[in-house]
């Protein structure tokens, strides 16, 4: 069962990359029911698009504490349903269960809102294939927990640009 205690912190990571510019999405990863690692969205800050992704930060991290490439029993708090290039790293990670707050409908919904609000200037880049599709296409198998603490997660869109 997920815990709110590593939502929480994976959303406090959120705050923190919005307060510092970038989208606020954040990612912790929990080995023995302890976080080893937290991720940060520095895409903006870092001008980093494929690290810069949270999970990617928190795979790296945990990868490099455990001095190996595979975080088998480990489980993936993200604060969002993870893009298709985490979805795939969390995979080649061999992670078997990812736990994620908003989904990717949520997303889309707060997407279409930012671009009719900026009269069709806000464009989001995006891969329309659900975490589910590529779990579906994907070797080992991950569960995936959808919506989890969601309504904490959907206050983060307040956040993002301020
Ligand atoms: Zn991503």
């Amino acid at each position: 069962m997920p815990e709110e205690k590593f939502m929480q912190k994976a959303i406090e990571a959120a705050v923190q990359s919005a307060h510092n510019g970038d989208y606020g999405h954040g990612a912790v990863i929990v080995l023995n029911g302890e976080i080893i690692a937290t991720g940060y969205e520095t895409l903006k800050s870092a001008n980093d698009p494929v690290n810069g992704h949270a999970e990617i930060d928190a795979i790296r991290k945990a990868c490099q504490l455990l001095k190996q490439p595979y975080l088998e029993e480990t489980i993936m708090y993200c604060t969002a349903e993870p893009c298709p290039m985490c979805m795939s790293a969390i995979i080649w990670a061999k992670m078997p269960v990812v736990v994620h707050a908003i989904t990717r409908d949520d997303m889309i919904a707060e997407m279409e809102r930012l671009k009719s609000e900026s009269g069709g200037k806000f464009s989001w880049r995006q891969i329309a294939i659900p975490a589910s599709e590529i779990i579906e296409k994907g070797e080992p198998k991950v569960e995936l927990i959808s919506g989890f603490m969601r309504e904490e997660g959907l206050k983060l869109f307040e956040l993002t640009g301020k």
